[in-house]
């Protein structure tokens, strides 16, 4: 049984005391969520003021990069364990913003994969093609790629602290989700993709999520695909009752 996840990505959103509010207003309304597991990840400025308000709560704590080392000289970084010090469970790396704006590679992105492993703290690794991609039939080489790159290295035992997080580029902020059919195809492709790289118990306890647009009106025919173990959120996740109803969804 793999515990779903709804993971909210806040991106360069909301000062110490908005992000506080926020989660404040969310720990309320999703008191009573149950086998769920809530995360969110706030700007790292916002990392230990979240962290103490849902100490004692329900909502774990993510943030949304590291850097592979874990001190030295490397001006305007932060290490996982400075993560996991702040209260972190977890880290995204991977994400298409990281990837196109940063132009993060997947070696760099296997690397922080490592360190995150090596400080014990959780991944929510982002994976995701193109509209381009998509068009030209190259999706599944590219998300083969990015998943055996990115993950290259890490044994069996490091892959049970690894949540993989399929996001179409085409769908994050756009508005355009993908149907609930195209989820569960490539969700089906990436499980039977870990099958092949690693092994069936592998395959079946790795939690693979969906981003790009959930919104509380698509959530549910979403999370009713077999392979759809939750979803990681971006704009929805800034508003405490939109990302606490997608938090309590409804499988069909
Ligand atoms: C994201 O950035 O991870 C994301 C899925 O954003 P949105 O939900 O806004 O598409």
């Amino acid at each position: 049984m793999r515990t779903p996840m709804i993971a909210g990505n806040w991106k360069l959103h909301k000062t110490c005391s908005e992000a506080v509010e926020l989660v404040e207003a969310l720990k309320q309304a999703v008191a009573d969520a149950a086998d769920v597991e809530v995360v969110v990840a706030p700007v790292f400025t916002a990392l230990t003021s979240v962290a103490a308000s849902i100490d004692n709560s329900n909502i774990t704590l993510a943030a949304q990069n590291c850097y592979p080392q874990e001190s030295g000289a490397f001006t305007g970084e932060v290490a996982p364990s400075l993560l996991k010090d702040a209260g972190c469970s977890y880290a995204i790396i991977g994400h298409s913003e990281r990837r196109q704006i940063f132009g993060e590679s997947d070696e760099f992105i296997n690397q922080k994969a490592h360190a995150l492993a090596a400080a014990d703290l959780g991944t929510i690794f982002c994976i995701g093609e193109t509209l381009e991609e998509r068009e030209a039939d190259r999706m599944y080489d590219v998300l083969r790629r990015q998943v055996r790159l990115g993950l290259k290295g890490l044994d069996t035992a490091a892959m049970a602290s690894v949540v993989v997080a399929y996001e179409p580029v085409w769908a994050i902020g756009t508005g355009k989700t993908a149907t609930n059919e195209q989820a569960q195809e490539v969700h089906a492709f990436l499980r039977a993709l870990l099958k092949e790289l690693y092994d069936e118990n592998v395959a079946a306890a790795t939690r693979i999520l969906y981003g790009g647009s959930v919104k509380p009106d698509n959530v549910d025919g979403l999370m009713t695909q077999p392979d759809v173990d939750g979803a990681l959120v971006g704009g929805a996740s800034l508003k405490a009752d939109d990302f606490a109803r997608i938090v309590n969804f409804q499988s069909l």
